[in-house]
């Protein structure tokens, strides 16, 4: 039965259609300026086709701290591989237990000033393409989930895994956790374990470092809060439905490598239009929650023009009660509170400008933070130093350069340094660093000083052509080193292999 009668009208219809939204298109194009958005978005709409798809309802309920989840994954095979067995981390639990904490002794009071506290993820069924499924879950924490499949997964095929879970979230200073003000959800819920060429990547939540590696995927997120409760999220929020004192809040966000969301009830708000972009800070203290907005704003629009553009409709600041200054997360960056301080306003620009760097290097190009650390670190590093040129000119650059970021913080090591000899190897894991103090030193300090050498010796227009390249080629993918190298000879021309590896290794070492 055809309701729509002759095929031919419809034909013509559909044919008028098209022709009126291609006018409208222009005529908008025009009069509205919504050329870049119309752009940006269909970045975004080719970047997400054939990417696993996470959807997840998450019941939040403060009184408890808790979070009572039903998340449904699509999951697609990219690996170019069969495989006969997935792996999700579940980062929670590794907040479980005082003996094995995701921080470092030093930083354990800070990280729990009321005393530990736990979190924790409780897993209750799975269900693999609608049928109850066996887990398994181990690890040092118990923070891996392991599915072994019926029938294994063909490259590009996709199963659909639906999980039952609550999540426990501890009264803890750190990524995730609560304090004072804020309810921080990050690396909250079961995420796929990442398969590349060394096969799964299994690691742990290490107290050094940003121990995270994951893929591009696409997200819609439901959170039922308590209507006195603010959101800031990765996405956008599509709709807000309030009903009996909660409000379901809906945020669909595509292609991003994982998706954070921090609530509070003293949440203010200021926003800025970034090209396409609405930036917005998130804070509870008034007298500097409007400069973070200004310093986040003047990093993107410079990010922009040097790195290529940014492709998401929306970037959050966001004051947290977090004591280690800033982290990354797709569309969102959570801030350290004592930052916000009226006397602090040089630290918060450079932590804002730093986080908000990452939007590209981490964000957009992806890398295994354990592993292959200053790809990223490094590089927002130096980002961060060209940010203090760009707005503040080329005096200033310097200056930050050689007291505290590059040179700067590498100028450190020798009052670190208590035995004769240390290994200065950048490229190690994160977890062969004997502290976080030496993986500052070396991953940012001594990472930002390679860029700089390579920068200095290409000429800087080079050098940013070169990171547009290399952010036009693998925006929304993962890289590691040989990538990069490759995108730098690729564009100049010339093999930079010894250059980069000058500075990754300690040649006494090796
Ligand atoms: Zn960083």
């Amino acid at each position: 039965m055809e309701i729509w009668g002759n095929r031919k009208w419809r034909y013509l219809f559909i044919g008028l259609l098209t022709a009126f939204c291609l006018l409208a298109g222009l005529f908008f194009t025009d009069a509205l300026g919504w050329k870049s958005r119309l752009e940006a978005n269909s970045v975004l709409a080719k970047a997400s086709r054939d990417l696993s798809q996470y959807e997840i309802s998450a019941v939040f309920d403060p009184a408890r701290k808790t979070l009572a989840c039903r998340q449904k994954v699509e999951y697609r095979n990219r690996s170019g591989q069969e495989l006969t067995r997935l792996y999700f981390h579940l980062y929670p639990n590794a907040y479980r237990s005082e003996e094995k904490p995701v921080f470092e002794e030093r930083d354990m009071m800070r990280a729990y000033p009321n005393g530990f506290s736990p979190g924790s993820l409780d897993m209750d069924t799975i269900r693999i393409n609608g049928k109850e499924a066996d887990f398994t879950i181990g690890g040092y924490s118990e923070d891996l989930l392991m599915l072994i499949l019926k029938r294994s997964l063909k490259p590009g095929e996709a199963l659909s895994i639906e999980m039952h879970y609550q999540v426990w979230m501890p009264n803890c200073f750190g990524r995730f956790g609560y304090g004072d003000h804020t309810y921080k959800a990050a690396n909250w819920y079961p995420i796929a374990c990442v398969h590349d060429k060394n096969g799964w990547n299994l690691d742990r939540y290490y107290a050094i470092g940003d121990p995270f590696y994951s893929d591009t995927a696409n997200y819609e997120v439901a959170i039922k809060a308590p209507s006195d409760y603010v959101l800031a999220a990765t996405g956008e929020c599509k709709k807000k439905d309030g009903r009996d004192g909660n409000t379901v809040w809906q945020f669909h966000a595509p292609a991003v490598r994982d998706f954070a969301w921090i609530a509070s009830k003293d949440f203010q708000t200021a926003s800025r239009r970034v090209g396409p972009a609405t930036v917005t800070s998130y804070y509870y203290t008034e007298e500097t929650g409007e400069r973070a907005l200004d310093y986040a704003a003047s990093a993107m629009k410079f990010y922009n023009q040097s790195f290529g553009k940014y492709p998401y409709r929306h970037f959050s600041v966001v004051e947290a009660d977090f004591f280690i200054g800033g982290m990354e997360y797709p569309n969102l960056i959570m801030m350290d509170h004592s930052l916000y301080a009226p006397g602090e306003t040089d630290s918060l620009e450079l932590v804002t400008a730093h986080e908000t760097a990452h939007q590209w290097w981490y964000g957009l190009v992806g890398n295994n933070e354990v592993r292959d650390a200053w790809m990223d670190e490094g590089l927002t590093e130096y980002s961060t130093v060209l940010y203090y040129g760009n707005r503040y000119g080329a005096n200033q650059e310097k200056k930050v350069y050689h007291s505290t970021m590059g040179e700067g913080k590498y100028s450190y090591l020798p009052y670190y340094i208590k035995s004769a000899k240390v290994d200065e190897t950048i490229h190690r894991p994160s977890y062969e660093f004997s502290d976080g103090t030496l993986y500052d030193l070396l991953v940012y300090g001594k990472g930002a000083m390679m860029f700089h050498d390579i920068q200095r010796k290409m000429g800087r227009a080079t050098f940013l052509q070169t990171l547009q390249e290399y952010c036009r080629k693998y925006q929304f993918r993962n890289v590691d080193k040989e990538d990069m190298i490759h995108t730098f000879r690729q564009v100049t021309g010339r093999d930079w292999e010894r250059n980069f590896n000058k500075w990754l290794y300690d040649e006494e070492h090796e």
